[in-house]
């Protein structure tokens, strides 16, 4: 992941006398960081990874997947009062990382190479124990009075520890701020081991897929040495953390749990869309033609999605339509419309999409795309009815409101276009974006006397927000 714009902000604020050695631990009440400022800390890493990191991956359909599993699991915590939110790294290797305030990255390389969905749980129920154990808010100094800037270039230095950043991190130990060991200690990791096999356990996944996955990764680190996965970096697995893994098992009835259909789909569809879409495309094939999968629906839906991606959406539309027939889930509904679109039938994805939007109406990927196929055939009035509902329903997606910005600029409505962008930046988070939108909407010409005062109005509470904003980090630096 590309950290050198936090860093660059990080260098701008950094002043000599933080964090030197390792805090010690503590009861979290004495934490000088309160669950609110992790929260923040957490906002400003995420809001900066939403808006610069080309690895951000926004894929409705797998983000949706990868939230549901993670907040089943989140019911199941130590803490299910927290709010997390999981999102996707487009990366091939395999890694999770939390973000404190409960900000969880997991790179698309690790459903791809989960060989069960419990193995994914278990990845995911250990960084949910880091969240609710502080582990962040314990590993940082307890000075205090450290700015939100600070501290996100602080947490950003312990995920990148050793990392591809490397010399990112190398940049903050020459900045004399940040001791280049900084990482989870062996208590950290028995912890998170510890709280995450009872969550998996409760939420019923496999417990065995804890240690399978640690014996794998071991092997796969002897491997590969330097090339080993990111999350050993960050992770280490000892021969301790298998052992104490493989005890905890011990004497636990055996329980036969299977994949969701979810999980194969979504893996699939990753699959599909990691390294050149000619080398995902021959894995595609040579699985399906070596039987090399465990669901068969899923890797033929697979294929399809790689044929699309390659470029040959009649081949793709061949290897779908049998799937259709037999199976109904809102992917298979979803990717039937983009082969549609991309064979240059708008009318039948546009119809696809309508019927499965009849049985899956809460479906936010097939809200999405029916929103787009209506703009793209020009229907942008019954697009803008469709925006509000979903906007009622889902007041802080940033995505509707730039659907709803890209709409009114198909209609010419300047006015309501700037504005609408704006929300969508202020979700973003950025609200100087946000503000130089609403500029815009007021210099454009066809807004009425109300249109005018609502943006006025609106562009006064966002400056007054931007200066509390300002005023904040100017005190804590
Ligand atoms: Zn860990």
């Amino acid at each position: 992941m590309r950290i050198s714009s936090l860093l660059a902000l990080f260098l701008a604020c950094a002043s000599p006398t933080l964090a030197d050695g390792l805090p010690d631990l503590g009861d979290t009440a004495q934490l000088a960081l309160t669950p609110q400022m992790e929260r923040r800390v957490g906002e400003s890493i995420m809001r900066d990874i939403r808006l610069h990191d080309p690895a951000f991956d926004d894929d409705p359909e797998a983000t949706e997947y990868l939230n549901v599993v993670g907040n089943l699991l989140v019911s199941n915590s130590q803490d299910a009062r927290q709010d997390f939110e999981f999102f996707l790294v487009k990366d091939p290797t395999l890694n999770a990382f939390a973000l404190p305030g409960g900000y969880i990255g997991v790179h698309t390389g690790t459903i791809v190479t989960a060989q069960s969905e419990s193995e994914l749980a278990a990845v995911l129920a250990h960084e949910i124990a880091h969240v609710t154990q502080h582990h962040m808010a314990r590993m940082v100094s307890k000075e205090g009075q450290l700015s939100t800037a600070m501290l996100a270039a602080m947490v950003l230095a312990i995920i990148a520890r050793n990392s591809q950043a490397g010399s990112a991190v190398a940049a903050i130990g020459q900045a004399g701020v940040i001791t280049a060991q900084i990482g989870f200690t062996r208590e950290f990791e028995r912890e998170a081991d510890r709280i995450g096999f009872s969550t998996l356990e409760k939420s019923g996944f496999d417990v065995r897929a804890m240690p399978s996955f640690f014996l794998r990764l071991q092997k796969a680190g002897r491997l590969y040495e330097n090339n080993a996965p990111a999350y050993l970096r960050t992770h280490p697995v000892t021969t301790e953390r298998i052992a104490d893994a493989q005890n905890r098992i011990q004497g636990l009835p055996y329980k036969q749990t299977s994949d969701s259909f979810d999980f194969q789909l979504v893996r699939a569809k990753l699959r599909a869309g990691q390294g050149t879409s000619r080398d995902a495309l021959a894995q595609l094939e040579g699985d399906l033609r070596d039987k090399k999968f465990s669901n068969e629906t899923a890797a033929r839906y697979g294929l399809a999605a790689a044929l699309l991606r390659a470029q040959e959406p009649v081949r793709a539309a061949a290897e779908l339509a049998p799937l259709l027939k037999t199976t109904e889930h809102p992917m298979l509904a979803g990717l039937a419309a983009r082969i549609k679109q991309a064979n240059g039938d708008e009318q039948g994805a546009l119809g696809v999409l309508k019927q499965a939007l009849v049985r899956y109406p809460n479906n936010r990927a097939l809200n999405y795309a029916y929103i787009e196929a209506l703009q793209q055939r020009g229907q942008n009035r019954d697009a803008a009815s469709l925006l509000d509902e979903q906007l009622k329903n889902h007041p802080r997606d940033a995505r509707l409101y730039a659907l709803q910005a890209k709409g009114y600029a198909f209609l010419g409505k300047r006015l309501l276009q700037h504005q609408a962008q704006a929300e969508a930046y202020v979700l973003q988070g950025s609200l100087p974006a946000a503000i130089e939108q609403l500029q815009l909407a007021q210099k454009s010409s066809d807004g009425d006397f109300y249109q005018l005062s609502s943006v006025e109005a609106r562009l006064r509470d966002l400056r007054a927000q931007l200066a509390q904003e300002m005023k904040e980090k100017k005190e804590k630096k």
